[in-house]
């Protein structure tokens, strides 16, 4: 999907920031001498970009030998400073691009905060006999180049800024332009966490104004070592194409299957919830229904009683027509709608509904473009299938081999396993909502970059590390 492009000024933004400031104890926000734009002076935000990535060398070169306990240090700090400031972080969010929920946002930001994993990620293997000991251990890269999504900015920022220190690396940063102010903001609380327990200010950095042109200066920088794009296809392909290590987190289209053994009322509620959190924004997230025959009509009246509107033909083609757009005689989608409530959706359409609708439903066959694509908003197109098999096949058709995610509810292991196989994806859910992936009512760590195209999967710490080996010949062996 193509670059989200919403708009804000830096007039109407400027009480925000201001009070996310002063809720972390800042009071920088002043005009710039002989200008009327307000200036605001963050940590590692530079104007510069080569300002900004000679600033994250040196970080980095003292971040190195310090202690890992010194680097846990500064996480702790920073896990403490995004749960203080989740809920600022989450409207300025919401507020800069008009795009999700404030109340999951703060879930997210908390999220990020309590399980992120830090150093206790990174792990040495070891050989020892009577030629001595040999380790690999995981070593930094020292400067990473990271892009980020406008779908989830600061979550996205401050879960990167954790596992990359705690591999030992700096990292500038490339946010979205549509989200700049929030990532930026968030790029400001890693700085001051770790300077206020002792740090280096300058662990991550970016600009004041990021833009495509200050992209490709970090692809091509000679000081930064590693590359890790997460959004959609374009900025993905384009850091693969650097010449550099790059790690590609992109886009998904993931579907749910629900075969004829599973229990329909908690799938139903499973769905909506895991497509509807934060609007859909997530690229785990549920973006369509592939469902068996014999249990499609039940599994259509849960999902009513769980929130959803059921649009009808009419409605559904009002939809294609408000929520595509044009470009160069190319279907594209348009981004006053891509994580928009159910509610504002309908609105758009001239349906009035109530606070209890949370996800717009349909039938459809696969390739409707509200079913093919990726929409990112909570509308949930339903392809009814004749059996499991056919529905497997609908669901590998469907995700577009990105290898990104893709959930079923089942209770036969033998329809989990040949789906699982099938799709082959870095995340797979089975009986519960996507989110579960993450860690949110699942086990396991959460990550907002997951590295779909180039297969490292969920990301952390150690991904982002370099293997060193270091052998000492002839000693250390005490066995
Ligand atoms: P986007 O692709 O519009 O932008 C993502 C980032 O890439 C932004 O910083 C943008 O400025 C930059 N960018 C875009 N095209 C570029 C190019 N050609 N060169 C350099 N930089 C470029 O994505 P978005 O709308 O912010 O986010 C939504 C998309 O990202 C969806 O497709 C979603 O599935 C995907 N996403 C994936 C993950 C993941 O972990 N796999 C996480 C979040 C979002």
């Amino acid at each position: 999907m193509g670059v989200i492009d919403l708009a804000i000024s830096e007039q109407d933004i400027k009480s925000i920031v201001q009070s996310v400031l002063s809720g972390m104890g800042i009071s920088e926000v002043g005009a710039a001498a002989g200008s009327d734009q307000p200036k605001i002076r963050q940590k590692g935000i530079f104007v510069h970009i080569e300002d900004a990535i000679a600033a994250a060398k040196a970080a980095q070169k003292e971040i190195q030998p310090m202690p890992l306990e010194f680097r846990e240090k500064i996480i702790a700090n920073i896990r403490k400073k995004t749960l203080e400031n989740a809920k600022l972080f989450a409207e300025l969010g919401v507020e800069e691009t008009k795009m999700g929920n404030v109340g999951h946002k703060i879930l997210k930001h908390q999220l990020v905060a309590e399980k992120t994993p830090g150093t206790e990620d990174l792990s040495t293997v070891a050989w020892s006999g009577d030629r001595g000991l040999t380790l690999v251990e995981q070593g930094p890269f020292g400067v990473i180049g990271a892009v980020t999504p406008s779908t989830n900015p600061s979550e996205t920022v401050i879960c990167n800024s954790i596992g990359m220190l705690a591999a030992g690396n700096a990292v500038v940063f490339a946010p979205h332009p549509a989200a700049k102010k929030v990532s930026n903001l968030a790029i400001d609380m890693v700085n001051r966490a770790s300077v206020e327990v002792g740090g280096p200010e300058n662990l991550a950095v970016a600009v004041e104004n990021p833009t495509m042109d200050v992209s490709k200066v970090i692809f091509g920088h000679k000081d930064i070592s590693l590359l890790v794009a997460t959004g959609g296809p374009g900025v993905v392909t384009t850091v693969l194409s650097s010449g550099k290590r790059a790690i590609g987190a992109g886009a998904g289209n993931p579907p749910v299957l629900v075969d004829e053994t599973a229990n329909i009322a908690k799938a139903a509620e499973d769905i909506v919830n895991g497509c509807t959190f934060d609007n859909n924004l997530p690229c785990i997230a549920e973006k369509e229904v592939v469902a068996v025959h014999s249990i499609a009509d039940e599994l259509i009246f849960y999902m009513k009683q769980t929130g959803c509107y059921f649009a009808s033909d009419e409605e559904v083609d009002k939809l294609v027509a408000t929520v595509f757009t044009e470009k160069n005689g190319k279907r594209i989608l348009n981004r006053q709608c891509v994580g928009r409530s159910a509610k504002v959706l309908l609105e758009k359409i001239g349906v009035e509904v109530g606070n209890e609708i949370r996800c717009i439903i349909f039938e459809g066959a696969k390739e409707h473009p509200l079913i093919s694509e990726e929409l990112m908003m909570p509308i949930l197109g339903i392809v009814r299938v004749k059996d499991v098999d056919e529905g497997i096949e609908t669901a590998v058709w469907l995700e577009h081999g990105n290898r990104h995610s893709a959930h079923m509810h089942s209770t036969n292991v033998n329809n989990l396993t040949r789906y699982g196989k099938a799709l082959d994806t870095a995340i797979f859910v089975k009986n519960g909502p996507s989110y579960a992936a993450l860690g949110f009512g699942g086990e396991g760590y959460p990550t907002f970059t997951i590295a779909s195209r180039t297969g490292e999967g969920l990301t952390s710490a150690k991904t982002f590390t370099k293997s060193r080996r270091c052998v000492m010949c002839d000693a250390l062996c005490i066995r």
